[in-house]
């Protein structure tokens, strides 16, 4: 496997190379699913993102992606996919050990991961502008340029797909990028470096860092040589990003939390209510920025909503991610403290765990798959994002008091609409506060549908045909003929 490991430790892909990084500095990854030392990622500092500052202008300078015609571009892309597809085994258990996800889950993401390289390849040579008539004095049409070097800022809850969904469109369009990975689970997305090392993507085109926010990151972001932000994360971080990216005006694209409902009526067919439930809300330990965080169901059918919703919870197996449990651990313990301290308010705010409701005692970092009943929806619980394996329900009368609670929240990032009633379906879907709806399937969709915040869960689109417009900007040409 390349040089991407080197005596245990996963090094920086800088520019076509693996490097260590700035002065021996490294971080040690943790297995929540036991505690134990999963290995070493070499750091970068400044002196390493100042060479990938460089080698990605330097790439962009000299067009090693733009002067390529933009079908060669996508073959290139398609061959990314296969090599992705070439390191899946050995990455996932990787990104199985150093997240704690399932494995199932972590080749998931590879494959993912591939599909965007497919997806985004296919439309490399599609990135069509427009001609505008202007009567015949006048030749007038827009061309859609990369904006040159794309800083790009990954989360640790899904390091490799959410780096392959920002990556792949950025390089279509033909922009050079730089990715940090997130620190508590970096080296599978480290390895991302070895497919496109095989694929033979341009030196300096994608390098990919390891370092950590509040160091490597800020100084990313602030940085007067990168053309665009990418950051997906939480809102505090945006918020600091945006406030970093003011000072060179750098154009950023924001995809952050959520605190996200599905909305039951007493129509809703509740064996599908429940498998939506379980991945909604279980999958990846809950640690999902659209996570079915919020149940809101019609009273007629409210009790056996939660009682079915309890025993689905307390039937999850659990255990260690290699063995493709129903329910993994969160990724560390400080979040373990997080996700158990919020859900501990809500008994403070008259809610009652229906089932869960604190950490599990075994090894690693285990929150006990957790249904929270009656939870009010002003309360801090259904308010705040939890980012783990708890939701709240909470009943409701009437469609507009179904509506009004689920738009209640500072955020906006997907909604679900569970009912048998087409025309209930529509209505209430253009009436939800999100970027995403859902009707009777959480998560339905895929790479080619277009997802993003409201409010303060962000704004821009990932994903989908809309996506690419993201890692463009339009150049307007306008020709007198006159003379
Ligand atoms: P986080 O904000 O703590 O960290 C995200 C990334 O930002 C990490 O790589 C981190 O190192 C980096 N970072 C931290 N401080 C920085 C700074 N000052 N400057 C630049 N970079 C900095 O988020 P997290 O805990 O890794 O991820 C969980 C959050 O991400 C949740 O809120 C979740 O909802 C959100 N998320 C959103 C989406 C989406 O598509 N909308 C997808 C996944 C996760």
């Amino acid at each position: 496997m390349s040089a991407f490991l080197k005596d245990g430790l996963a090094r920086n892909y800088l520019a076509g190379a693996w490097v260590e990084g700035d002065g021996g500095a490294r971080i040690a990854v943790e297995d929540p699913g036991n505690g134990q030392h999963v290995g070493d990622c070499a750091l970068a500092g400044e002196e390493t993102l100042a060479k990938a500052l460089e080698a990605a202008r330097a790439s962009f300078e000299r067009g090693d992606l733009t002067a390529m015609k933009p079908a060669r571009r996508g073959q290139l892309m398609q061959r990314i996919a296969a090599e992705i597809r070439g390191i899946a085994d050995e990455g996932a258990e990787l990104l199985c050990r150093e997240s704690g996800k399932s494995l199932s889950a972590a080749h998931d993401e590879f494959e993912e991961a591939a599909q965007y390289f497919e997806y985004y390849g296919g439309m490399a040579d599609k990135i069509e502008g427009k001609s505008i008539p202007l009567g015949p004095d006048y030749a007038d049409y827009t061309v859609y340029e990369p904006y040159g070097v794309s800083a790009q800022i990954v989360p640790w809850n899904f390091p490799v797909s959410i780096a392959a969904r920002s990556l792949a469109p950025a390089m279509a369009a033909g922009n050079s990028v730089i990715i940090k990975s997130p620190e508590l689970d970096p080296m599978a997305l480290a390895m991302l470096g070895v497919a496109l090392e095989r694929a033979e993507v341009p030196a300096g085109a994608v390098s990919i860092l390891n370092g950590i926010g509040a160091e490597l990151g800020a100084r990313m972001v602030e940085s007067p040589a990168v053309d665009q932000i990418v950051f997906t994360g939480s809102v505090p971080t945006g918020q600091a990003i945006l406030r970093a990216a003011a000072n060179p005006v750098t154009p950023a694209l924001m995809e952050l939390g959520g605190k996200s409902a599905a909305v039951a009526f007493e129509d809703a067919n509740l064996d599908t209510l429940m498998s939506s439930l379980q991945s909604g809300i279980f999958y990846n330990a809950g640690q999902v920025c659209s996570a079915m965080s919020r149940v809101l169901v019609h009273r007629s059918i409210y009790a056996e909503a939660v009682e079915r919703a309890a025993a689905l919870a307390n039937g999850l197996s659990v255990g260690h991610g290699l063995e493709n449990p129903g329910l993994t651990p969160v990724i560390s313990a400080r979040q373990l403290d997080g996700v158990e301290t919020l859900t501990a308010t809500a008994r403070q705010s008259g809610a009652r765990a229906a089932s869960g409701g604190a950490r599990l005692e075994r090894e690693g970092y285990f929150m006990a798959p957790t249904i929270l009943a009656d939870v009010d929806p002003a309360a801090r619980v259904a308010q705040e994002e939890i980012f783990g394996p708890v939701t709240c329900f909470t009943p409701f009368d009437t469609e507009a008091e179904a509506i009004a609670m689920a738009n209640g929240t500072e955020f906006g990032l997907v909604a679900g609409v569970f009912t048998r009633d087409l025309a209930r379906a529509h209505r209430v879907a253009h009436r939800l506060r999100a970027g995403q709806v859902f009707v009777n399937e959480w998560f339905a969709g895929g790479i080619s549908t277009p997802f993003g915040g409201v409010g303060k869960s962000g704004f821009g689109r990932e994903k989908g045909l809309e996506a690419l417009y993201n890692y463009v900007r339009t150049k307007n040409i306008a020709i007198s003929l006159k003379g």
